[in-house]
């Protein structure tokens, strides 16, 4: 009884870090939105000329518009 009370427990706690970590993560991930253009400081046609924008995906210029 005690050993199944202690293991969903340790489970509820590894569920728990694991929901902690991604919410975390989620929140400062490069690119929250669907684009990584809509976070990204040089979105706008004088600052960035590349054809992705506005629907990068993945981009070597990209920056955080928090730096
Ligand atoms: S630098 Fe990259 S991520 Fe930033 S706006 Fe231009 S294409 Fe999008």
């Amino acid at each position: 009884m005690t050993s199944h009370l202690i293991y969903w427990i340790v489970t509820a706690a590894v569920g728990i870090s694991i929901a902690a970590i991604t919410i975390y993560n989620g929140r400062r991930w490069n690119g929250r939105g669907k684009f990584l253009c809509q976070d990204c400081r040089f979105n706008s046609q004088t600052l960035c000329l590349k054809v992705e924008r506005p629907t990068a995906i993945r981009c070597t210029s990209y920056r955080s518009l928090e730096k």
